[in-house]
């Protein structure tokens, strides 16, 4: 994960292990490297900037307080920084309702069916959540089928109703049902296009406006780098979501999503999903993950 990253932020951090101390100098230097290394990762401009202007003047002002070697130093406040902008502590999902009724979002193909199913098995496992799948995707029948497939792998209940072609009728029909079924969690898969439009906006936001749900969650394919934080901006201006899920993070993805898209919705990273298979999903732990990039 994110290994060209790693790689060129250890080199340009290695660089001052070799100084016997910070200055305005060399952290210049430094700092020119790792902007260039979060460039290339796909990280926003702007963010860039702002992230190595932060890490330079803690990076100065600490200097003089600390036994820490510069390399040292400077390590611990990239990983403190990169924390921080990926959003500081874990965010846990808010499952108070009765039942709980969690919105899935995002475009086709970002991994919204296969997220639904993984979130499933991931409380199933919790033992006090019993969840319902709800096939909202009136456009795809295989949308639908590939629900109940999901559904089938993992032991969970999938409602669905493939005569009716409104999405808000289903999913209050589905929270309907779970309530019927004695669920305690429905999770809401919606359908999704190719690249926002406002047709697509207008549905998930009805039935956002219709269900009120404890949780609206955004996913997005990270290897869609820039556009993945673009797709966020726009699904946030309409949805106003919870949190986000960043998937297919096991590819070969550079790290720019994950880094950038807390700051740009300002809107934590909840899951993320690093694999096909129903197991492949993680909480997101900023702090974790930068222990991961920087090694
Ligand atoms: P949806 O259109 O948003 O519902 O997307 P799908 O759930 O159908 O996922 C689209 C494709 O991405 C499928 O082939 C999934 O198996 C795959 N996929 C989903 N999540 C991940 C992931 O975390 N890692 C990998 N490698 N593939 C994933």
């Amino acid at each position: 994960m994110f290994d060209n990253l790693s790689d060129k932020l250890d080199k340009a951090l290695h660089n001052l292990k070799g100084h016997g101390k910070i200055t305005e100098i060399n952290v210049a230097e430094t700092m020119k490297e790792v902007r260039r290394a979060l460039l290339d990762a796909d990280v926003n401009f702007k963010i860039a900037k702002e992230f190595t202007n932060t890490v330079r003047e803690k990076a100065l002002g600490q200097n003089v307080l600390t036994n820490l070697k510069p390399g040292q130093l400077m390590v611990k406040i990239v990983k403190d920084e990169l924390t921080e902008l990926m959003g500081g502590d874990a965010a846990e999902l808010n499952l108070t309702g009765n039942p709980s009724v969690i919105l899935m979002s995002g475009l086709q193909g970002s991994g919204k069916t296969t997220f639904s199913g993984k979130l499933a098995n991931f409380l199933l496992k919790k033992k006090t959540k019993k969840p319902l799948l709800v096939a909202c995707d009136v456009y795809r029948p295989a949308a639908i089928d590939q629900l109940h497939i999901v559904g089938e792998q993992i032991g969970v209940e999938v409602y669905s109703d493939r005569g009716n072609t409104n999405p808000v009728a289903i999913a209050k029909d589905g929270i309907k049902k779970a309530k019927e079924l004695g669920c305690n969690v429905v999770i809401i898969d919606t359908a999704g296009r190719l690249a926002v439009d406002e047709q697509m906006m207008d549905e998930i936001s009805n039935i956002h406006k219709a269900i009120e749900p404890q949780e609206t969650l955004f996913v997005v394919d990270s290897m869609t780098g820039q556009d993945a934080v673009n797709t966020a901006k726009a699904f946030n201006d309409v949805l106003n979501f919870d949190g986000v899920i960043l998937t297919k993070l096991d590819g070969d993805t550079r790290g720019g999503a994950a880094i950038s898209i807390k700051s740009v919705v300002n809107k934590p990273i909840k899951f993320i999903g690093t694999g096909e298979k129903m197991e492949a999903i993680d909480v997101f732990y900023p702090s974790r993950m930068a222990d991961r990039i920087l090694g």
